[in-house]
């Protein structure tokens, strides 16, 4: 079976076509600029690339088009649209209304629409546009929604919970719900494999460090904790949101500012983070050069972000009685040696010690074990796929 995986933003749908059987990426490509001019889809298949400069006032042009080009003369890799066996949408918020991969039905659709948006306010409506999209131009396909949050679903009470009066909780459903836990199930898992372990003996902390970062605590092959709250804005400081902050601190900013609440969020999401600690730049390659210029603000903004990763690192080890793996994943868990070496130093109480010249190699895309001799604690860098567990959760799904 083939499947489509669709990842849409407000003007923006990324896909890509999946072979189940072999697991293979058929085609992949992007629309950007729905709806507004300049609207452009770059697609690949079949080893060739094709820019298409068509206008798309909406997403349902989009998904035609994309369509069109898993079609179309040299890119094309399927006959007919009856090939795609199902779709599955990205959807960033769950809330408490879906604890796992759902299909879509006339119910899910309106639970979708009317409950979680506010939720996620900036991706969900995106995500139900490109879903309408896609049942508009293929109504008789499966589609699946497959959650940033439904691999944090087995969290405990007592880790997702808030010290709130929990009338609150139960009235408004405000707990910690996670994100990005396509990828912390992808690499828990591959780390397993890797290890030749069963997922059920390991204690892992998977860090999924990208321009949005969090970190989780699998146990046994499932999230007992993760970083990221109610929304992804809690946890470390990222590209540029704050992470974690003293509510009062917040309210304090605001006033002295004389931000809305709206805009309160607005800053915390969008001018904080190593961004606003540097000044420089939201890119860690940005800050490695500025650290190397003598850039002061550039070392602190590295400094914080590997000092607040380690403090989870620890913490998830105390919350699971252990540790037996430390993951990497992500632009920056992948990409960048200083970010790993300063989350790993210091942590050789708890048994990591990694190979700094391991740590040092380039991506080549493969797992790399950083771990050295004798670590106790082995330490890996796994590119994460979450395209691919998209498609693995709407299969098993069918
Ligand atoms: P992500 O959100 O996972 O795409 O990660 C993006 C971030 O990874 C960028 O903002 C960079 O800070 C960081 N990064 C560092 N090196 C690389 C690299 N070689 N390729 C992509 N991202 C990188």
């Amino acid at each position: 079976m083939k499947i489509l995986v669709v990842n849409a933003g407000s003007s923006s749908l990324k896909y890509q076509l999946i072979d189940m059987e072999t697991e293979k990426v058929l085609a992949k490509g992007g629309c950007e600029r729905i709806g507004i001019d300049g609207s452009v889809l770059k697609a690949k298949g079949n080893g060739n690339e094709k820019v298409y400069e068509k206008d798309m006032p909406n997403h349902k042009v989009a998904i035609e088009l994309v369509l069109h080009a898993l079609r179309d003369d040299g890119i094309g890799v399927i006959k007919s649209m009856d090939e795609i066996g199902a779709v599955g949408h990205r959807v960033v918020a769950s809330g408490e209304y879906f604890k796992k991969t759902t299909l879509v039905t006339p119910e899910v659709l309106k639970t979708l629409e009317e409950k979680t948006f506010e939720l996620a306010p900036l991706h969900n409506p995106a995500a139900a546009t490109g879903l309408r999209a896609c049942m508009e131009v293929m109504p008789k396909t499966p589609m699946a929604l497959v959650f940033d949050s439904g691999f944090h679903q087995t969290m405990p009470e007592k880790a997702y919970l808030y010290g709130i009066d929990y009338d609150d909780y139960k009235t408004y459903g405000v707990r910690k719900y996670g994100a990005h836990g396509t990828s912390h199930k992808f690499v828990s898992a591959e780390a397993a494999k890797y290890l030749g372990k069963k997922p059920e003996s390991l204690k892992i902390v998977t860090c999924h460090l990208g321009n949005g970062s969090s970190i989780s605590a699998v146990d046994g092959g499932k999230c007992i904790d993760t970083s990221m709250g109610f929304t992804p804005l809690a946890g470390v400081l990222m590209g540029t949101r704050s992470g974690d902050i003293d509510a009062s601190a917040v309210e304090f900013l605001a006033r002295k500012k004389g931000l809305s609440h709206p805009d309160t969020v607005t800053y915390l999401n969008k001018k904080c983070g190593v961004a606003g600690i540097s000044g420089v730049s939201s890119d860690f390659r940005d800050l490695e050069a500025g650290v190397k210029e003598g850039n002061e603000r550039c070392k602190l903004a590295l400094d914080m972000f590997g000092y607040q990763t380690k403090k989870f690192v620890g913490a998830y080890a105390a919350a699971m009685g252990g540790l037996d793996c430390i993951v990497f994943t992500a632009g920056i868990g992948e990409n960048t040696p200083s970010v790993r070496a300063d989350v790993c130093e210091g942590l050789e109480f708890l048994g990591v010690k990694i190979d700094l010249k391991a740590n040092e190699a380039k991506n080549d895309g493969s797992i790399r074990d950083l771990s050295a001799k004798g670590s106790k604690v082995k330490v890996l860098v796994i590119p994460t796929n979450e395209e691919l567990v998209i498609a693995r959760e709407t299969a098993e799904l069918l």
